[in-house]
């Protein structure tokens, strides 16, 4: 039996011919995944610690085929770990049987992603009327200085986007309760099969910083009822940039 890589830094995906071509920044990002912690796991579980982070780093991306033969040699360990991986991202609406190929990392249709923005409409409405109510003045201080930099980053959609996630992990931790957070990483997994960040849509960074301001505001005035409502909007916002991009032709929207 061939060991765990011990430098899984070094891995890379290996495009088959009909895997569409990568953005350049896409190619250039390393990989998730990676060091003597994750080589060292079990192979079944570095395998589904390996292709998770692929997913939700974007390097595989909705639609695209993810061949047994092809994520082995990525790995390099044998098929039987990698096929236990897929059928557990099976089960966890990651991918899906695809024919003759094996699996396809999963493609949410326009059904799904109203549903899953209903859920996270509510939940991230509850976490910013919780955090009203339950936030530190440290927790308040550290959403201020990511709305500045989240200010000083109005054009680089990537940077914007981790910023974002900074701002709403912020806000799920000042909401002090952890059923609440348990119930926002279950829905973690299904975001990552949304694909690109709606930061790359014309204007969206100074709506998406005017919508956060709100939140903040209302969070740092312990106005549970204007927090609520202001991430409401926030989510039903980024849902219609998202349903745009994701099923119209946005012109000038390079995704
Ligand atoms: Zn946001």
């Amino acid at each position: 039996m061939t060991p765990p890589p011990t430098d899984a830094r070094r891995l890379q995906i290996k495009p088959s011919p009909d895997i569409k071509t990568a953005p350049a920044a896409k190619r250039r990002r390393r990989p998730v995944i990676g060091g003597a912690e994750a080589a060292a796991l079990p192979r079944g579980e570095y395998a589904y610690v390996s292709l998770h982070s692929a997913i939700r780093a974007g390097q595989l991306t909705p639609g695209q085929r993810v061949r047994e033969t092809e994520i082995a040699e990525w790995l390099g360990i044998s098929r039987t770990p990698v096929r236990e991986a897929l059928m557990r991202l099976e089960a966890a609406g990651l991918v899906q049987s695809a024919s003759h190929s094996g699996f396809a990392v999963n493609r949410l249709d326009n059904a799904e992603v109203r549903e899953l923005y209903a859920m996270r409409e509510v939940l991230e409405g509850m976490a910013a009327r919780l955090a009203a109510q339950h936030a530190s003045d440290t927790e308040i201080l550290t959403l201020k200085k990511l709305l500045e930099q989240h200010a000083a980053a109005r054009a680089d959609a990537e940077r914007l986007a981790a910023i974002n996630l900074r701002i709403h992990r912020t806000i799920y931790e000042a909401a002090h309760n952890r059923f609440l957070l348990g119930a926002l990483n279950a829905l973690s997994d299904s975001l990552a099969l949304l694909g690109e960040t709606t930061y790359r849509a014309p204007g969206r960074g100074d709506s998406a910083h005017r919508e956060h301001e709100k939140v903040v505001d209302a969070i740092e005035a312990r106005d549970a009822d204007a927090a609520e409502s202001a991430a409401r909007e926030h989510i039903k916002e980024s849902r219609e940039v998202r349903l745009a991009m994701m099923f119209d032709d946005l012109e000038g929207l390079t995704v």
